[in-house]
């Protein structure tokens, strides 16, 4: 025990980019060749090996920082397996002991191909005692038919197995959520932030639609805290502002301020610009000029936004162009263009008048206690039990499934899974979707809904 002083060690380390805040820690633990470097590497971004796994050489820790949803941890592998069947039991222990003790989560790698070891076994019994986070994952989950063996994986009393894979990708949502669902959010920095600091807006639409013209209206007339402070937690290319009482992370903003880019090969630098803004970002709000038609473009930003999960508000710009006449019409022609995300809010704003802008705060607001909340397991299930009774799932092929169950897997967004006895039909999972939305008014957030099938 006194020989691992390497995460201490780690602890000042980040020093340098955390404002003297310690990250948490999330200790990866796995039997070598089960797949910890490849998943490590393509879910948290990082190019080279995290792990090498030589047998019988002691290997010094190794640890990096990730980013994810605009949240900043420390991965660490905790090494010690040893190769010998004699010792490995005891290795083992030892190293999930050392987990326990310096991280705040640890995520348990497993090859599903090859199911849970004796190794694994004592590892779970050490885990299954401590009050530490534990993230199951069953890696190598390449097709459907490894579903059942990843399942299998309950026995081991850690909770429920993430399946991914990390040679497709597949599943790296949901683990990443595990992830930060089970890591405590970032002690406060020395500005007083604390968990996990201001709320993180991503303020994205097309060129020309007011982006720029609405950050300077909201730092002109609020009072914009901090810019580019230098050796803090706070990104220099984002801006803090405050609105509504409230102090509020722009990110990505730089580019923004420097209003540069209108040469060609503008559209794409726009749209990684918007890919890497929603990467940060908890919320986004949509700008949209509404003296013009939808555009593609918009529609692209749009869904973006829709696929990356975040919370959203639609700011419908420009509105002192549009006489009254005619706002009818638009607003009809923007609700037929907007059906992919009926959820969102749509606020009527002008970034060169003002009008409407205070209206921005509440409705962020809105959107992201939608995208935070949980629904309580009993709450959910005696809902669906009614909703079924009324509206039972349509028999398919001669059979009527049966939904035994529903459990809302994460927040953030609000994601739901069902267990089925049989396939549910895409337009029946819609028709939850809609009612989960409705009846528990998910404004502003979208609702993620994942049948699985027990046989
Ligand atoms: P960005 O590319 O999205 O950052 O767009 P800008 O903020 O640079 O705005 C593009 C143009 O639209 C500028 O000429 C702005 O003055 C104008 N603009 C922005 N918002 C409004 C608005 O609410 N009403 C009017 N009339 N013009 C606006």
């Amino acid at each position: 025990e006194s020989e691992f002083t390497g995460w201490e060690e780690f602890g000042d380390d980040a020093d340098g980019d955390s404002g003297g805040a310690r990250l948490p820690v999330l200790a990866v633990v796995g039997r070598p060749n089960v797949g910890k470097s490849s998943l490590v590497n393509r879910f948290l971004g990082r190019r080279e090996a995290v792990v090498q796994d030589i047998p019988g050489v002691t290997r010094d820790r190794v640890s990096y920082d990730a980013l994810w949803n605009g949240r900043k941890f420390s991965v660490v592998d905790t090494g010690g397996w040893e190769p010998d069947a004699a010792g490995l039991q005891q290795s083992v222990a030892a190293q999930a002991e050392r987990a326990m003790k310096s991280a705040d989560a640890v995520l348990v790698v497993i090859d599903t191909t090859v199911g849970a070891t004796a190794a694994e076994e004592a590892l779970a019994r050490v885990l299954r005692r401590s009050k530490v986070p534990v993230i199951l994952v069953a890696n190598k989950v390449d097709d459907e038919r490894l579903m059942a063996d990843a399942a299998a994986l309950w026995s081991l009393g850690l909770g429920e197995p993430i399946p991914v894979s990390a040679l497709h990708g597949r599943g790296s949502g949901d683990l990443l959520d595990a992830v930060l669902a089970a890591l405590p959010e970032a002690p406060m920095d020395k500005f007083g932030f604390g968990g996990g600091g201001p709320r993180r807006v991503a303020l994205v639409g097309k060129p020309n639609v007011g982006k720029s013209s609405l950050l300077n209206k909201l730092t002109g007339e609020w009072r914009s805290v901090v810019h580019d402070v230098a050796g803090t937690t706070v990104d220099p290319v984002d801006s803090l502002v405050e609105l509504d009482g409230e102090v509020w992370r722009f990110v990505d903003t730089a580019g923004l301020r420097r209003r540069v880019n209108q040469a060609s090969g503008m559209e794409y630098y726009a749209s990684l610009r918007t890919q890497s803004a929603l990467e940060a970002a908890e919320v986004a709000i949509v700008l949209i000029d509404s003296s013009e038609p939808l555009s593609e473009q918009d529609q692209r930003v749009i869904s973006m936004v829709a696929d990356s999960g975040r919370a959203l508000v639609l700011a419908l710009n420009k509105a002192d162009l549009v006489d009254a006449d005619r706002r009818e019409e638009i607003t009809r022609e923007l609700e037929r263009g907007l059906n992919r995300v009926p959820w969102a809010q749509q606020l009527n704003i002008s970034a060169e008048t003002g009008r409407g802008v205070h209206r921005i705060a509440p409705a962020l607001r809105t959107a992201l206690e939608s995208w935070d909340r949980r629904v309580p397991t009993g709450r959910l299930n005696s809902w669906l039990g009614e909703l079924i009774a009324a509206t039972p799932p349509p028999v398919r092929g001669g059979r009527q499934p049966r939904v035994l169950f529903a459990t809302q897997a994460a927040n953030r967004p609000p994601t739901f899974v069902l267990f089925t006895t049989g396939f549910l039909e895409a337009g029946y999972r819609r028709f939850i979707e809609r009612r989960l939305r409705e009846d528990f008014s998910f404004t502003g957030s979208p609702v993620r809904v994942n049948v699985r099938v027990r046989e």
